[in-house]
């Protein structure tokens, strides 16, 4: 026990972390490992006897006492055979030097003790196969570590043979000589035996406890960066080795000829067939009933994987296989042909990929999104769903200068059909209803239920006179159709149509519609309203401020001329400020005052903000036309309520819209700049029209 306790402490010192190592082939095989220690005595004391540097003798101690540790993967049935080795063994045997380089690779620092492991087995004139070097060009280490090696394991005794004598062993090494052994090593090796080797050995072992530094063993070992091709594909085939036995996928390679040469875990577990029985069979489409995601037989050409090897090109397919238990699966089947460095094909590398889960998961979440976008009764769209495809339709619309038209309908007189024939018959109406509405529309129409009997359309690209046209329709085929619920009576609905216009958002616009919709209720039920003048009404002649009006609030000031009476034209006002939900702040003589603030209309986007806008209009008639007056001119002022506000820009951008809102309401253009300049020669030239303005904006 104490020679093991002296052997643990010599294999600390001089292997430091590496220790382990040696203890783990003394585990394996404790006969192989006191010979590494024997010899490494021996080519320590040798060395030293030579008087070789220290950093030398390191080297070759170390490469010593580890030259054998590939013999950990030697099988115990060759390693410890008493009888002579098959060729086989022998192979086996022979590789246990290349594992030996492999096992120390990764962490050691000192690149010539691998070199000493690996080449202490060449022979000195080259001829044993696998070692290139030969002579001086083998490292001195390997060539002095050959020949105490074998000295060692001739003079102990082996399984396969006893011991022989010290004489009759250096007998032996001089006899391989020039072969086998450096030959000048060898006749050193035999004095060194000849004169007094123990003396050496103290050497060492004194050495060893006292002298080296553990800072110094310590870096001979740490982790290598394995950067050799070799090292680095033996690494990389391990990765490719679990990846294909951890993956859910089925990865099979075919030959050329469709022979399946691998079957992975992950297309065992898909198909319900095993690997042994998959393995060497044909992969064709009968193999797992291959169709394409229809359920519909797959012909010779529409099969991926024949594709794929006869035209060299990956091929991907959705398909639907049966598995060993008959159940179907959709997977998606991905074929890639495989090359080698020639270009001739070898097979094809197969996928399968099960997408069961995620058609599932796509075919909830449609259906959550129809929940969340879907009146449950009528199935066409609910009110969240028209608010969000409205806004985006005027801002596009608006955008691009192209027409949107907005019906809404709402039907007549319905709470008494709930009273005279019930809730549920009064359901089945609605779903007619909805039913007449989508089947009157285009590709690209949205019909939404906008609240109890009310319902909506949004008309892209149609401008309010088609619209208006299809209202009424729809109007004529609803009120001619026989109610089943009702007991064949009938029902009517009533229509208001918009289209959008400049300056419009989706609540002025959908206000209008609203106006639209209560003065065909108003006008006795069964018709369709329209209101508002479209994109018909837009001009785009802005009007260049003076710096000085710009500084005190001003932001736009233009003369506007309507083809309308001035009564009409206050009546238009009046929609205006009904749609856009502004105030009335001033109305004296011909002037009234409006302020738009936070609230609705215009005001949505900058509801928060606190940049109101006030728009004076002072309305007059041209002098002359006073008797047969038609048109009315009307001056219109926009400007900040407070003019220091500093989000100026966006408040420029709002009056132009707010402009041209007015202009369309209006049905007004800006007044050509020769006759604004009459017109403001002076008051004299109009008369006053107080009393009708007054009348019609108090009237709300
Ligand atoms: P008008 O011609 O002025 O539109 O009269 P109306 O009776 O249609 O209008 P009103 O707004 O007075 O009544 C609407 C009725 O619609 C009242 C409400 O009970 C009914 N209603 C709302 N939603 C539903 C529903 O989902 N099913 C049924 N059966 N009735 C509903
Ligand atoms: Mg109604
Ligand atoms: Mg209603």
């Amino acid at each position: 026990m104490r020679w093991l306790e002296r052997d643990n402490q010599l294999l600390q010192v001089r292997l430091g972390i590496a220790s382990s190592l040696f203890l783990a082939l003394r585990c394996k095989n404790s006969h192989t490992a006191s010979h590494c220690l024997r010899v490494t005595m021996l080519t320590g004391a040798w060395g030293a006897a030579l008087g070789m540097p220290e950093r030398q003798r390191d080297t070759l101690e170390v490469a010593s006492l580890l030259h054998d540790i590939g013999k950990i993967g030697v099988p115990d049935r060759i390693l410890l055979k008493p009888g002579p080795l098959t060729p086989d063994e022998s192979s086996t045997m022979e590789q246990y030097r290349l594992m030996g380089r492999e096992i120390l690779r990764p962490s050691c620092n000192v690149p010539e003790v691998l070199e000493i492991v690996h080449y202490c087995a060449a022979w000195y004139d080259g001829s044993r196969p696998g070692w290139k070097l030969r002579g001086e060009e083998i490292p001195l280490g390997a060539r002095m570590l050959a020949i105490a090696d074998a000295y060692d394991a001739m003079t102990t005794e082996q399984v396969y043979r006893p011991a022989m004598s010290p004489e009759m062993a250096l007998a032996e090494l001089y006899r391989c000589a020039g072969k086998q052994f450096d030959p000048e090593l060898v006749k050193q090796f035999a004095q060194f035996q000849l004169h007094d080797p123990k003396k050496y050995h103290q050497q060492v072992l004194r050495r060893w406890l006292k002298q080296l530094d553990p800072e110094l063993t310590k870096a001979q070992w740490c982790y290598q960066n394995l950067d050799s091709d070799a090292a680095r594909r033996n690494i990389l085939s391990l990765f490719c080795r679990r990846h294909l036995e951890t993956t859910r996928t089925g990865i099979v390679f075919v030959d050329p000829f469709l022979k399946i040469l691998y079957w992975n875990p992950g297309a065992e577990r898909l198909t319900g067939i095993s690997k042994s029985s998959a393995e060497e069979r044909l992969f064709q489409p009968d193999l797992l009933l291959i169709r394409d995601e229809h359920g519909r037989e797959l012909t010779e050409g529409d099969f991926p994987v024949l594709q794929a090897l006869q035209k060299g090109e990956q091929r991907y397919r959705r398909v639907l296989i049966r598995t060993r238990s008959a159940r179907d699966f959709i997977v998606d089947m991905h074929v890639a042909p495989v090359m080698d460095g020639s270009g001739i094909l070898q097979g094809a590398v197969v996928t399968m990929h099960d997408v069961s889960p995620e058609l599932s998961l796509v075919a909830r979440c449609q259906s959550l999104y129809e929940m969340a976008t879907r009146d449950p009764l009528t199935q066409v769209a609910n009110r969240a769903e028209f608010d969000r495809v409205h806004s985006m339709f005027v801002k596009a619309h608006l955008d691009r200068k192209l027409p949107c038209s907005l019906i809404l309908a709402d039907l007549d007189h319905f709470k008494s059909i709930n009273d005279t024939y019930g809730h549920q018959a009064g359901d089945e109406v609605l779903k007619a209803f909805a039913k007449v509405l989508k089947s009157s529309c285009r590709t690209g129409d949205v019909v939404a239920r906008y609240g109890g009997e009310e319902f909506a359309i949004l008309c892209p690209d149609c401008d309010q006179t088609a619209a208006a046209r299809r209202a009424e329709a729809i109007r004529t085929a609803w009120a001619e159709m026989d109610q089943p619920a009702l007991g064949g009576q009938r029902s009517t609905a009533s229509f208001g149509v918009t289209e959008v216009q400049p300056g419009d958002t989706p609540s002025s616009m959908l206000a209008r519609a609203d106006r639209a919709l209560y003065m065909a209720k108003e006008s006795g039920r069964n018709v369709v309203v329209q209101l508002g003048t479209g994109l018909a009404s837009a001009s785009d002649t802005d009007q260049e401020i003076h710096p000085q009006r710009l500084e005190q609030g001003v932001l736009l000031e233009q003369v506007l001329v309507t083809p309308v009476p001035v009564s009409i034209a206050a009546q238009k006002l009046q929609g205006f400020v009904a749609d856009h939900r502004v105030k009335v702040t001033q109305r004296e003589e011909n002037h009234v005052q409006l302020l738009v603030e936070g609230g609705g209309g215009f005001l949505r986007r900058w509801a928060n903000r606190k940049n109101a806008l006030v728009v004076d209009l002072w309305f007059f008639v041209p002098q002359q036309q006073q008797k047969t007056s038609s048109s009315t001119r009307i001056r219109v002022r926009i400007a900040l309520r407070r003019p220091r506000e500093r989000r100026r820009s966006e408040a420029l951008e709002r009056s132009h819209q707010l402009l041209a809102s007015l202009k369309a309401y209006l049905m007004a253009s800006e007044l050509p700049e020769t006759e604004e300049k009459d017109s403001s020669k002076g008051d004299q030239q109009v008369q006053w029209v107080p009393a009708e303005i007054h009348q019609l904006l108090s009237d709300r």
